[in-house]
């Protein structure tokens, strides 16, 4: 008798464990830039054309050795992008000469241009200081410590660091551009997933969730042909819901490709029959896939919400694309 009701004790316990388990999940990481070295790398295409001397100015800028606000001489430079975008580079007077610091600037310059268009929306400003400081984003800026880089790049997630930082100025600084981290579709994403993909995202949810899940968006959607099966799954099993809020977006990610579309026919074949419509089409495309359940942006614009929609619709009503997908965006007008 008492062991049949220490064994159903047992099972409670076990339930209770379980539910907890579920309920909230132990993130697969500690934190995510320090995992995928190679989502972004030293030979990937860059936005950054060329740069500008412009003088030295005094400008105000944030260092960590002081943990506080400093006036500087700084030797200013004008980085411009292929995109149109162009970035004010302060480097500190504390490297001593122009073309010390130009080396700086223009090293600096030349990743910022690998990150994707939607993370130098808000980066106006780059402040580079000497010493071992970590990064920082937000202030419309980013903030480098040039011995900190170095030891980013022998670990080589400098890139993957910046689009860590991009992701604070861009997506989510709380002083202007903080539409994601406090939109509806985010919180009910947090919700939904039950979890965080990181113990940092988990300490510190409000101010580093946008930041540590966007490089794991970033690497499933751009970059899975360079990570493991295991990292895939990691990230999908944790947080699938945030994964298909950065999808629908629809965020300027250039210069970098859909995985899909460098490996896959079928997606490239899916793409050009979709762009061979009228903008107007297009979007009325993704509307139809919307009614339908499909669920995706309606700007007629190619990205990653109406391919995963358009792949869905595909599959759930088992079409080929023996007729061609033209014919089959065409079905879809005129049902
Ligand atoms: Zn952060």
């Amino acid at each position: 008798m008492k062991i049949d009701i220490l064994k159903k004790l047992l099972l409670v316990c076990t339930f209770i464990f379980i539910f907890f388990d579920s309920a909230n999940a132990a993130p697969p990481y500690g934190g995510t830039i320090f995992h995928f070295p190679e989502a972004i790398n030293s030979k990937d295409p860059s936005t950054f054309l060329e740069i500008k001397y412009e003088g030295q100015r005094q400008r105000e800028m944030f260092d960590r050795r002081r943990n506080n606000w400093i006036k500087n001489s700084a030797y200013i430079f004008n980085a411009i992008f292929s995109d149109g975008s162009n970035i004010e580079i302060q480097v500190n007077s504390e490297f001593s000469n122009k073309e010390n610091a130009l080396g700086f600037a223009a090293k600096y310059s030349k990743v910022i241009g690998q990150l994707p268009e939607i993370l130098r929306k808000d980066v106006r400003t780059v402040w580079i200081h000497k010493g071992n400081n970590l990064f920082g984003g937000g202030n419309f800026n980013l903030l480098i410590h040039t011995d900190k880089g170095d030891e980013y790049i022998s670990e080589g997630i400098l890139e993957e660091t910046l689009i860590h930082e991009a992701s604070h100025t861009s997506l989510d600084w709380s002083g202007i551009s903080k539409t994601h981290g406090i939109s509806k579709g985010w919180i009910e994403a947090q919700k939904a997933d039950k979890g965080y993909i990181s113990d940092y995202a988990e300490d510190y949810p409000n101010r580093e969730d946008i930041a540590e899940s966007f490089l794991p968006w970033v690497v499933v959607r751009y970059k899975a042909d360079r990570i493991s099966k295991k990292h895939l799954n990691k990230i999908v099993k944790a947080i699938p819901n945030r994964l298909k809020y950065f999808d629908l977006q629809g965020f300027d990610m250039r210069p970098l490709k859909l995985v899909e579309e460098k490996q896959d026919s079928k997606t490239s074949q899916i793409r050009s029959a979709f762009s061979s419509f009228s903008l107007i089409d297009r979007k009325r495309i993704q509307g139809k896939l919307s009614e339908y359940g499909y669920e995706a942006l309606l700007d007629g614009i190619w990205g990653p919400g109406t391919l995963s929609a358009v792949r869905r619709y595909l599959s759930r009503n088992e079409i080929e694309s023996s007729t061609g997908f033209e014919l089959v965006f065409k079905t879809l007008l005129e049902d």
